[in-house]
């Protein structure tokens, strides 16, 4: 069986009081057990320290991003290194606003993902397909493509997490449907069958991102190749908690 996971992530957001005040919600919530559930939140580099130090320990935290290789002189980076050294477990890598806006390509994406396994941090994936390769539907073979660039650099899957995040759907309200979301899904996994191996799709976690609220979570967690969430803007509100309680 495949643990539920919801990863909250906080994108470019929050002052330190904000900060605090997700954290004590959090905190205060009451949510099915770490068998049930892992809640993995993802604040700013900034922010890393300070939620770390105060996040309730059945909580993990993520970076949003890591440079790609070893650290040294790359101003503005923050190294793979840096993270382990900070005890920072997870590390979200491939969001399609840095594939977008700052370039990345499935291979950029790929050695970004050999290079923080290799250092032991663990590694959401992303993969997601725009509105118009969709409405050309091309979906399965760009998801398809971007999950091989990744495939190719991952040596241990049970590291991996895989999040299927259309384009169209991120803070835009619009969410796939639940069977939209559970047929790319579905291929995706088809896409671990034929490309690693049986084990490999069995137990790999392929979770969903793209407005999932409150009121949409549970529908979506119902699929059977969902397991699991990346939540963007309602990670930063109390109904974050009611998405974490869609896993039972
Ligand atoms: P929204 O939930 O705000 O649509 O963002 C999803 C996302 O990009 C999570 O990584």
């Amino acid at each position: 069986a495949r643990k539920f996971f919801v990863g909250g992530n906080w994108k470019c957001n929050g002052t330190s009081e904000e900060v605090k005040k997700i954290v004590s919600t959090l905190n205060d919530a009451q949510v099915p057990s770490s068998d049930v559930v892992e809640v993995v939140v993802s604040p700013p580099f900034v922010f890393l320290p300070l939620v770390k130090s105060t996040l309730r320990p059945d909580f993990h935290v993520a970076a949003q991003n890591c440079w790609v290789k070893k650290g040294g002189a790359f101003t503005g980076e923050i190294s793979a290194e840096m993270l382990v050294n900070l005890d920072i477990p997870w590390v979200i890598l491939g969001h399609s606003e840095r594939r977008s806006l700052l370039n990345e390509s499935n291979e950029f994406v790929g050695d970004k993902v050999a290079y923080a396994l290799s250092r032991g941090l663990k590694v959401i994936a992303c993969v997601g397909e725009t509105l118009e390769q969709r409405e050309a539907g091309s979906t399965v073979e760009v998801v398809a493509a971007q999950t091989k660039a990744i495939a190719a650099c991952v040596s241990n899957w049970a590291d991996v997490v895989l999040a299927y995040e259309p384009v169209w759907a991120i803070g835009t309200g619009k969410v796939a449907s639940p069977a939209q979301a559970q047929e790319v899904h579905y291929e995706l996994r088809k896409w671990l069958q034929e490309n690693t191996s049986p084990e490999v799709a069995a137990t790999t976690r392929i979770i969903y991102g793209g407005s999932v609220n409150g009121a949409n979570c549970k529908e979506l967690a119902a699929k059977p190749d969902v397991d699991g969430f990346l939540v963007g803007g309602a990670s930063l509100k109390p109904e974050f908690i009611d998405i974490i309680k869609s896993a039972e």
